[in-house]
C-alpha cells in the first residue's frame, strides 16, 4: 500500500530528483507541498510543472516565521490566480515561541492579521488549511473557528490537550510527523486524537533530534514511514491497518484524487 506525505517543504529541499527518486521507491504515492512565504508559493507552483512521480498538491501560504504584511496582497493575488491547482492554503498560523515575538505584542498582532487574512481567503475559496500552532494553541484555535474555516489541520501538533480536545469535538484535525517516535509531548497528544482525525507528515527538510539518544537525521517524504511506525507502536495497532485509514483521511482532507 501506497503512503501520503501531507506536510513537505518541497522547495526548501536538496538534491530534489534523487529525494524523490527515493519517495518513489518506498511507495509515497502523493506529497502535500506546503509554502513557507510569496517566494516559496510561486517555487512550488514552478515544481509541480516538473513533477511527475509521487504526485505533488499544493498549499499556498505564509508561514508566521515569514509574516510580511507588504507581501500579503500579492500573496492573495497568486492564490486566487491559481485558486483551481490548490488543495490547501499553508502554511499559515501563529508561533509566539520565537524569540523576537514572545515579548512583542506588535509581532505576535502582525501574526494575527496575516493568519486572519489567509483562513477568510481559506473559507472564501473552501480550501482545507494547514495551520502552525506552535505555543499559540489557544489563539490559532479560536481564530479558526472565529473565522469559521470548514477544514483545518493543526500540523505537527504537541500542544495543549484541551485544546486538542475541542479541536476533536470541532470535527477539525491534526497531524504528527517522525518526532512521535520519541517526543513525550507529542506522544501525549497523539495518543488523545481520533484516528479518524490525524493526518501523518514529514515536515521535510526539517532535523529531527532525539535529545536523549542524540540521534537525528533529515527529513525527507520517504520518512513518513517513520511516522506511521511511531503511531503504530504509541497506539499498539496494525500498521496496514492505520495506513489504510491515513489514506482515506489524506485523501478526503485535501481533496487528492
Ligand atoms: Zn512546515
Amino acid at each position: 500500500m501506497g503512503i501520503i506525505d501531507t506536510h513537505c517543504h518541497l522547495d526548501q529541499i536538496e538534491n530534489l530528483d534523487d529525494v524523490l527518486q527515493r519517495a518513489t521507491e518506498a511507495n509515497v504515492e502523493a506529497i502535500v507541498a506546503i509554502a513557507m512565504n510569496l517566494e516559496s508559493s510561486k517555487n512550488i507552483l514552478a515544481l509541480k510543472e516538473k513533477i511527475q512521480t509521487p504526485q505533488i498538491c499544493i498549499g499556498l501560504g505564509m508561514h508566521p516565521a515569514e509574516t510580511n504584511l507588504d507581501e500579503l496582497d500579492e500573496l492573495k493575488t497568486l492564490i486566487y490566480d491559481n485558486k483551481d491547482r490548490l488543495h490547501a492554503i499553508g502554511e499559515i498560523g501563529l508561533d509566539y515561541w520565537y524569540k523576537w515575538v514572545r515579548n512583542d505584542e506588535a509581532k505576535k498582532e502582525e501574526q494575527r492579521r496575516a493568519f486572519r487574512a489567509l483562513l477568510e481567503v481559506a473559507r472564501d475559496l473552501d480550501l482545507p488549511v494547514v495551520v502552525h500552532s506552535r505555543g499559540a494553541w489557544q489563539d490559532a484555535y479560536d481564530m479558526v473557528c472565529d473565522v469559521g474555516v470548514k477544514k483545518c489541520v493543526f500540523h505537527w501538533y504537541d500542544g495543549s490537550l484541551s485544546v486538542l480536545q475541542n479541536i476533536m469535538k470541532d470535527g477539525y484535525f491534526v497531524s504528527t510527523t517522525p518526532n512521535l517516535g520519541y517526543n513525550a509531548n507529542a506522544q501525549a497528544a497523539i495518543s488523545q486524537a481520533n484516528i479518524k482525525q490525524l493526518l501523518i507528515e514529514t515536515d521535510s527538510p526539517v532535523y529531527f533530534l532525539n535529545r536523549k539518544t542524540d540521534e537525528g537525521f533529515k527529513a525527507e517524504p520517504k520518512e513518513v514511514w517513520r511516522t506511521l511506525k511511531a503511531y503504530a507502536n504509541l497506539k499498539n495497532i496494525n500498521q496496514q491497518e492505520a495506513l489504510a485509514i491515513f489514506n482515506a483521511n489524506a485523501r478526503s482532507f485535501f481533496n487528492i484524487i
